[in-house]
C-alpha cells in the first residue's frame, strides 16, 4: 500500500502528527532518500509528513552575522546561491556536485542531515567544516546543536524530531568540498574533503576546519592533520605529506562501492585538491 502524504503548514501541526502516529509517520523532503526504500529494504511508513507547506522552510535568509537555512531548501538552490565565490563556496560545491540535476532539484539539506546510515552524504561534511548548528525540534522544544552533535546522536535525537532550521556564523573562512567517485559524477562519492580555512595576508593557515564524509560511517572533522596544518603555507606537497601522515586516525568501511583501503588512498590527494581551489580562491 502507498503511504499517505500530508501537508501540515506549522512545526507544530507536523509534530502532532508523527506523535499521533508513533512508528507509522515520518517526515519526508524531497523523497529522494525514501523513494528507494524498498530497494534497501526498508519499510516504508504509512503517512508521510511533508514540510513542502511549512514557511519559511524554503528560504534562504542571510543576516549581518550569517545564514538561516530553510530545511527544505534543495540542492540546486544551494549550488546557486552559494556555488560561486562566497564564504559558503564549499556548501554551493557540495550541492553542486551531488547527484544529477533531477534529484538536486528536489533533494533537501534536511533530508541530507537527517538520513540515518548514509555515509556518503555531501553536504554533512561540507556543514561540519563550515561549524553549522542545527534547530530541532521534538514534543518537549526546540533546541539547538552543533552538526557534529547531531550527527553522533549525543542525548536528544528523538525518533519525532524535526530540522527547522540550519544557522551558519559568517566566520570570513574560505572553503571548498573535493569527492572522489569510482567511475562518473553523478554516482555517491567513496570519499570526501571539505575544507575552510582562515588565511593570513601571507597565505599561511591560520585557522582551519576539515571534515571527511564516506570513509567512515559518519562524518567527522580530522584535527590530528588540522593541528599539524596550523601556521603552515599554503604549501601542496607540505600537505600531502602530512595528510599522508595522518590516515591512521580512520578506521575506513568496506562498501561495494570501494575498498576500505581507497578511501584513505585517496584522502591526501582530496585534500590537496581542496587547498589548491582555496588557492584560487584567494588569487582571485
Ligand atoms: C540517483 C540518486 C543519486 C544520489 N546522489 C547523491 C549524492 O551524490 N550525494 C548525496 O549527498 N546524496 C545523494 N543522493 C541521496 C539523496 O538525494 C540526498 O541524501 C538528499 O539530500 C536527501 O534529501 P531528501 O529531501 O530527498 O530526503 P528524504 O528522502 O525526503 O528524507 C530522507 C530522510 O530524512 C528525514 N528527513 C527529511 N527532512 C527532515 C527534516 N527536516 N527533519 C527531520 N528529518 C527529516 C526523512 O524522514 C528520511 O528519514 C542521491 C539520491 C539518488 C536517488
Amino acid at each position: 500500500m502507498e503511504p499517505e502524504v500530508v501537508f501540515p503548514t506549522s512545526v507544530k501541526e507536523a509534530l502532532a502528527i508523527l506523535d499521533g502516529h508513533p512508528g507509522d509517520a515520518k517526515i519526508v523532503g524531497g523523497a529522494t532518500w525514501l523513494m528507494r526504500a524498498g530497494l534497501r529494504g526498508d519499510k516504508l511508513p504509512t503517512i508521510l509528513v511533508s514540510l513542502a507547506r511549512v514557511e519559511h522552510f524554503t528560504s534562504i535568509s542571510e543576516q549581518s552575522k550569517g545564514w538561516t537555512i530553510g530545511p527544505m531548501v534543495t540542492h540546486e538552490d544551494l549550488a546557486r546561491r552559494f556555488g560561486t565565490a562566497t564564504p559558503l563556496r564549499a556548501l554551493g560545491q557540495a550541492a553542486g556536485l551531488s547527484a544529477n540535476p533531477g534529484v538536486r532539484r528536489l533533494a533537501t539539506l534536511g533530508g541530507n542531515i537527517a538520513t540515518e546510515s548514509f555515509a556518503a552524504a555531501d553536504l554533512v561534511p561540507a556543514l561540519v567544516a563550515l561549524d553549522a548548528s542545527l534547530t530541532v525540534a521534538d514534543s518537549n522544544g526546540t533546541i539547538r546543536f552543533s552538526v557534529e552533535d547531531f550527527l553522533h546522536g549525543r542525548s536528544y535525537r528523538s525518533e519525532a524530531c524535526i530540522i527547522t532550521g540550519i544557522e551558519i556564523e559568517d566566520t570570513g573562512y574560505l572553503s571548498a568540498h573535493a569527492r572522489q567517485t569510482m567511475r562518473q559524477a553523478g554516482e555517491y562519492p567513496v570519499a570526501i574533503v571539505t575544507v575552510a580555512a582562515k588565511l593570513s595576508q601571507d597565505r599561511r593557515i591560520e585557522a582551519l576546519r576539515i571534515a571527511v564524509g564516506s570513509v567512515e560511517p559518519t562524518a567527522r572533522r580530522w584535527e590530528a592533520l588540522e593541528s599539524q596544518l596550523i601556521d603552515q603555507a599554503l604549501d601542496s606537497a607540505g600537505i600531502r605529506a602530512a595528510a599522508e601522515a595522518n590516515l591512521g586516525v580512520f578506521t575506513p568501511r568496506e562498501g561495494v562501492d570501494a575498498p576500505s583501503w581507497y578511501r584513505l588512498e585517496i584522502l591526501p590527494h582530496l585534500v590537496c585538491a581542496a587547498f589548491a581551489e582555496i588557492g584560487k580562491q584567494v588569487q582571485g
